[in-house]
């Protein structure tokens, strides 16, 4: 699935090709996504003002408007020539100053695009979401306020994206890692000082993963149809039962909401925060 990362490489990679250019052509080969694709055909002859994120929601920014598109589970994006033949999948093609195509690819179709005019932080996809984790406004203390009173387990907590959006599973499992966080502690028991250190680490383990997506930014906007997700370094995500980087421990695997949680039992105290091994 791609997650804040991959998103934030392909915002980057599709508006180096096409900011700034105008909408030749539009064609909608599947309307029915996770809900109807909404573009109007007004958007035909307007400039491309910016290419913006929020959460995982790309933000197309025309004169008139904003289109707001969600990659899904399984969607990418290509900038292509125009002429280029259309793959399997392909379900929306923006074509801008008549030779480069912008095309969406979801195979699983739960990908979104709507339009939305006036500020798009107002849209309905995007009021309720929590602060960007990469914001100054994320931080400890903003965690520590939100998690007063919470019992669910800090990695439900921190992967809610009304709490702070864009952490997802393997970045929640590295960055509690990192920070010596047990991943099933209650979010009201991770003290303050515990709080500020995994604040940190999911910056770290967030801005790492982007910087190394924009060494590979090419793969996201080539002609193969891959999507190009770079492999990370990581510590316990999909290494359960593997030794412990820190300490040699065989590492722990659990299901928690559906996800699997990986973890040292010794390296993440059973105590809301022990201070950091590295
Ligand atoms: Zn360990």
């Amino acid at each position: 699935m791609p997650e804040l990362p991959e998103v934030e490489t392909t915002r980057r990679g599709v508006a180096a090709l096409i900011q700034g250019a105008r909408v030749s052509e539009i064609q909608v080969y599947q309307p029915h996504l996770r809900w109807p694709v909404e573009i109007p055909s007004s958007i035909v002859g307007q400039r491309l003002e910016s290419v913006g994120r929020r959460a995982k929601y790309l933000l197309f920014s025309f004169e008139t408007g904003t289109l707001l598109l969600h990659l899904g589970m399984s969607g990418n994006l290509r900038v292509l020539p125009r002429d280029t033949p259309c793959l399997k999948h392909d379900h929306v093609e923006i074509v801008f100053g008549g030779t480069q195509a912008l095309r969406l690819n979801d195979p699983r179709r739960f990908g979104s695009v709507h339009w939305h005019v006036g500020d798009p932080q107002t849209h309905w996809l995007l009021s309720g979401l929590g602060p960007e984790p990469l914001d100054p406004g994320f931080d400890g203390d903003y965690l520590k306020r939100r998690a007063r009173g919470r019992r669910l387990a800090i990695k439900n907590f921190i992967m809610d994206g009304r709490v702070v959006v864009g952490v997802g599973n393997i970045y929640a499992n590295e960055a509690l890692f990192l920070a010596g966080i047990r991943p099933t502690v209650a979010a009201s028991r991770v003290t303050l000082a515990g709080y500020r250190e995994l604040a940190g680490r999911i910056r770290h383990v967030l801005a790492a993963a982007i910087q190394m997506g924009g060494t590979t930014l090419r793969d996201f906007v080539n002609q193969d149809g891959n999507p190009g997700y770079f492999k990370q370094s990581l510590n316990v995500y999909g290494r359960a039962g593997l030794p412990c980087v820190a300490c040699g421990t065989a590492l722990t695997s659990i299901r928690q909401g559906q996800r699997t949680t990986v973890f040292c039992k010794k390296c993440q105290g059973a105590q809301s925060f022990r201070p950091p091994r590295c």
